[in-house]
This record gives structure tokens, C-alpha cells and sequence, in this order.
């Protein structure tokens, strides 16, 4: 393919249950891909799509992450977000941050404008606030899904509903970002694979990913970097790379999904679950947007 042909995925979760219309859903990550395709055609870097892509999900509310962030245990939003430059092999998160509209733009900060990869809990919230990030006045009434996790909470079923973006851009660049509210009714602290470089998210100059699911066996497996591993080590193409990294959360009794690019602009979507909220531009500019 030609070295300006750019492609990117990106997904809403893995938690998409059968009889529930996503058409809402569907219809705005299509926009996504249309606007996020617009700026590639215009230049723009993975890494800034991906991030921009990740900011309009988190605003959006429509999905577990950002404003649409559900409470653990305790009514407490503790947010993950993570992510990495592919051409660069930087990368930055946080975990367990409150109190912030985006904890993508937190994560970034922490790659740009700090000497290391990860800040939880406290001290992500004290660099965020110190870097000026957009703070949230009162949870109660900014998160579109408070009370959500008395409607939905069923011992050990951890229901989904991450984020996240994969890009190649038209210099051949690959980016990935993830961001999400963790599973619903978590323990104070759990962190999951979202925030995880190597887990719920990673890109390197062979492949990028970006994760969804039951966060503990992403972990578990290493999902995002076993799969580009898989292409670089072992010469698998990305779709059969990510089919079976998917298939390792499967055996282990774990579900998911996630969406994948590699250097060459293939998009790989699997899910090992009853849906994946999802969109791409394909290698050969087609728009796929669908829940199952
Ligand atoms: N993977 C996320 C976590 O375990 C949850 C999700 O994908 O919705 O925190």
C-alpha cells in the first residue's frame, strides 16, 4: 500500500449487551473517524488523532470513560487512561485520578512534560491540577451514568465500557490510546489493563493497540504488546496476531475486545465478548461503524 494511505480504529467497549440499540453510539463514532480522517488527510500526527479521538469520547458520555464514567465500590470515579507514540516509543498514564474532565490529556501531560511513564492516585491529581488540566466541580452531577453501578452490579460479571483510538497516520507513524472508568463496582485502587502500557494499550513502529474488557487477564497476557510482538518476532499477520491474543483472554475465562493497526495500515477488530462498540477507516477508505 502507499506510504500515505493512513487507517484508524477505534471502540466504546467491549460491553455492548444484544437487544440494546447502539445506534446513538454508532452514529457518533462514525463522526469520529469522519473528523479524525479529515485531519489525517490534513497532516495531522497519529499521536494527536488519537488523543483528539480519545478526548471526544470522554466528553461524549456515552461511554464507561470521561464524563460517562461509572463509580467503583464506594461512589468514588477513579479514571485510567493511557498512551504511546509509536515512532517514538514514548509513552504516559494515569491511574486511579479524580476529580478530571480527561484523563487522556492527563496522560499526555505525563509523557510531554514529566521524565516518567506513569503517575496514580494522588500525585496524578497534583500534576494534573499543577499542569491546569480541566477539573470536574461536582461528580454527583457532571457523570452522565451516577447510580449506574446499583443498576448493573452482579458479583464477579465486572461489566465493560473503555475507549480507546489505534492510528496510522500518512508518514507511517502508529499511535494508541486508551481511557476508561475501570469495571463497574471495583475495589477502591483497582487499577486494570487500561492504563498498563503493554496491556490496554501500546503502539510501536509494527503494530498499535488499544484494549477493552475484563482488565485482570489483559494484564494477565499482555494483550497489547503480545500482539505486536507477534507481527514483529514472529512474522503474524495483525489479524491473526490479535485473534489470538483475544483468544488467550478467552481461554483463561476473560472477555473483551480491541482494535489493532499496523505499519502497513491493516485494522484488525476481535472481540471475545457479546459486543464491541466500534469504527474504522479501512486501507481502502471504507468507514465501518457497528456494535456485534
Ligand atoms: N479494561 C477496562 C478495565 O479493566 C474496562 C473496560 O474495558 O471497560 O479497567
Amino acid at each position: 500500500m502507499s506510504n500515505k494511505r493512513f487507517t484508524l480504529a477505534l471502540h466504546g467497549g467491549a460491553g455492548a449487551k444484544r437487544g440494546h440499540d447502539y445506534s446513538v453510539e454508532i452514529a457518533h463514532m462514525r463522526g469520529l473517524v469522519e473528523a479524525a480522517r479529515q485531519r489525517l488527510a490534513a497532516g495531522a500526527s497519529a499521536l494527536d488523532v488519537a488523543v483528539e479521538t480519545v478526548v471526544a469520547l470522554e466528553a461524549s458520555g456515552l461511554y464507561i470513560a470521561g464524563k460517562g464514567a461509572s463509580p467503583n465500590a464506594d461512589g468514588e470515579y477513579e479514571l485510567d487512561a493511557s498512551l504511546m507514540d509509536g515512532a517514538t516509543l514514548r509513552a504516559g498514564s494515569v491511574a486511579a485520578l479524580q476529580g478530571f474532565e480527561s484523563p487522556i490529556l492527563a496522560a499526555r501531560a505525563v509523557m510531554e512534560r514529566t521524565p516518567h511513564v506513569m503517575l496514580a492516585g494522588e500525585g496524578a491529581m497534583a500534576f494534573a491540577r499543577e499542569q491546569g488540566l480541566k477539573t470536574i466541580a461536582d461528580p454527583a452531577t457532571w457523570f452522565t451514568h451516577a447510580g449506574a453501578f446499583e443498576a448493573n452490579h452482579a458479583p464477579n460479571v465486572l461489566p465493560t465500557g473503555t475507549v480507546g483510538c489505534v492510528v496510522r497516520d500518512a508518514e507511517g507513524r502508529l499511535a494508541a490510546a486508551t481511557s476508561t472508568a475501570g469495571v463497574f463496582g471495583k475495589l477502591p485502587g483497582r487499577v486494570g489493563d487500561s492504563p498498563i502500557i503493554g496491556a490496554g494499550a501500546w503502539a510501536d513502529g509494527h503494530a498499535a493497540v488499544s484494549c477493552t474488557g475484563q482488565g485482570e487477564y489483559f494484564i494477565r497476557t499482555a494483550v497489547a504488546a503480545q500482539i505486536a510482538h507477534r507481527v514483529r518476532f514472529g512474522g503474524e499477520r495483525l489479524e491473526d496476531a490479535a485473534q489470538a491474543a483475544i483468544q488467550g483472554v478467552a481461554d483463561l475465562g476473560g472477555h473483551g475486545g480491541l482494535v489493532a493497526v499496523d505499519r502497513d495500515g491493516n485494522v484488525a477488530m476481535p472481540f471475545a465478548s457479546s459486543g464491541l462498540k466500534r469504527a474504522a477507516l479501512l486501507p481502502d477508505g471504507t468507514i465501518v461503524a457497528e456494535a456485534f
